[in-house]
C-alpha cells in the first residue's frame, strides 16, 4: 500500500493502494547508489554520510485503487518523510508492466508520444537515438537519485533541519529537477566503470583496470541515446504546463542546458544535443541544485527557479510544433 502522507506537516497529500507482484530484485543498484552518493558533484562537506541504501525492485502492477486517477506512475520512491528516511531509508519500486505499456518501443503509446515528439523536434540525424532502453534506464536512475543527496541537513546556525522544510513550496520542483539531472550525471558516472560480482557483493572499478571476467556496466552507446531521449522527454513534460513540479523542473533543466549550449536550436526549428558540452552542463546544474538543497537556501532556490522556469523562446518554438501531435496519453510522472 502506498501512502503519501506528509507526517510532519500533518498534511495528507494523497493515498493510493497498489497490489503488485515482485518480479526482479535489483539490489545491486543499492550499492551503486552508495557509489553515486560518495561521488556526487558537490562540496564534500555537504555530502550525507547517513544515507541508507534502500532495496530496489522491479515489479508487475496487478491492481491499484484510491487517488490514482490521472497520470499513472511508472515508479515510486517512498516514503517522503525525512524522519523515516533517516531512520529506515527509502524503497524504490519500478512498475515494469506499466512502464512497458506506456513506453515500450513495441507499444502503441510509445510510438505515439516520444517518437512523434522526436520526429518533430529533434534534428534528423539524432532522431534514431531516442529509444526505450535509454528512457527506462533514466527512469530507474531518476528514482534512485531521489534517495541520494541532501535530505536531513545542518543549517549554518547549527540547527538540524530538512531540505523539504527549508525550501517549502519550492521543494517539489527542485527535487524533481534534481532527480532528473543527477540521474543523467549518475548514468555518465557508471559508463566507463566495470562491475565485479562476487557472491553477494559487488564493486566498481574504473574501466582502465584490466580485470578478467568483468563487463561494461552500461553500454557507452547508451550515453548519446540517453541525452537525446532526455531532450525529447523535456518537451513531453513541458507541453503540460509550468504550473506543476515536473513541468517546472523540466523547464529549469531545458533552459539551463540550452543556455550552456548543450542543446542547440537549428534554423529549421529542430533541436540537437552537443555531446561535447552536455556533460559539463549536466554536472554544473547538478552541483547548483545539490548545493542549494544542502544549504537549505530558499532564496537561492527562488532565484534559480525565477530565472529558468519560464517559457523561453526556444521552448515556445518546440511547443508550437507539438500542438499538432494528438494527445493520446496523460503525462506520466516518474
Ligand atoms: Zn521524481
Amino acid at each position: 500500500m502506498l501512502h503519501y502522507v506528509y507526517l510532519r506537516l500533518h498534511l495528507k497529500h494523497l493515498w493510493e493502494f497498489g497490489m503488485t507482484k515482485r518480479q526482479l530484485n535489483l539490489n545491486y543498484l543499492v550499492i551503486i547508489c552508495g557509489f553515486w552518493n560518495k561521488n556526487l558533484p558537490m562540496d564534500d562537506a555537504y555530502k550525507s554520510k547517513d544515507v541508507i541504501a534502500a532495496p530496489i525492485r522491479v515489479i508487475q502492477l496487478v491492481y491499484n485503487a484510491g487517488d490514482v486517477k490521472g497520470p499513472q506512475t511508472v515508479a515510486f520512491n517512498l516514503p517522503n518523510d525525512e524522519l523515516i528516511v533517516k531512520d529506515r531509508g527509502t524503497s524504490m519500486v519500478m512498475l515494469k508492466n506499466v512502464s512497458e505499456a506506456k513506453y515500450s518501443s513495441i507499444s502503441f503509446k510509445f510510438k505515439h508520444i516520444l517518437q512523434p515528439i522526436a520526429e518533430v523536434c529533434v534534428k534528423e540525424e539524432q532522431q534514431k537515438l531516442v529509444d526505450f532502453d535509454s528512457f527506462f534506464t533514466h527512469t530507474i536512475c531518476h528514482e534512485c537519485c531521489h534517495g541520494i543527496g541532501p535530505h536531513t541537513i545542518r543549517l549554518p546556525d547549527g540547527r538540524e533541519s530538512t531540505v523539504r522544510l527549508e525550501l517549502q513550496e519550492l521543494h517539489s520542483a527542485l527535487e524533481e529537477a534534481k532527480a532528473d539531472i543527477v540521474g543523467l550525471w549518475a548514468l555518465k558516472f557508471l559508463i566507463g566503470q566495470v562491475i565485479i560480482l562476487s557472491n553477494d557483493s559487488i564493486s566498481l572499478l574504473s574501466s582502465h583496470h584490466s580485470v578478467h571476467g568483468v563487463q561494461d556496466l552500461l553500454s557507452k552507446s547508451l550515453l548519446k541515446s540517453m541525452y537525446v531521449s532526455f531532450l525529447a522527454g523535456c518537451f513531453r513534460s513541458i507541453r503540460f504546463g509550468l504550473e506543476e513540479a515536473h513541468g517546472k523542473g523540466q523547464a529549469l533543466q531545458f533552459n539551463w542546458l540550452f543556455e550552456k549550449e548543450a542543446f542547440i536550436l537549428h534554423s529549421d526549428d529542430t533541436f540537437s544535443v552537443d555531446f561535447a558540452k552536455v556533460e559539463g552542463a549536466v554536472e554544473s546544474l547538478s552541483r547548483e541544485i545539490l548545493t542549494i538543497q544542502a544549504r537549505g537556501d530558499k532564496e537561492a532556490a527562488s532565484l534559480l527557479l525565477q530565472k529558468y522556469c519560464k517559457m523561453t523562446k526556444p521552448l515556445m518554438v518546440a511547443l508550437q510544433k507539438l500542438e499538432d501531435i494528438q494527445k493520446v496519453d496523460e503525462m506520466c510522472f516518474a
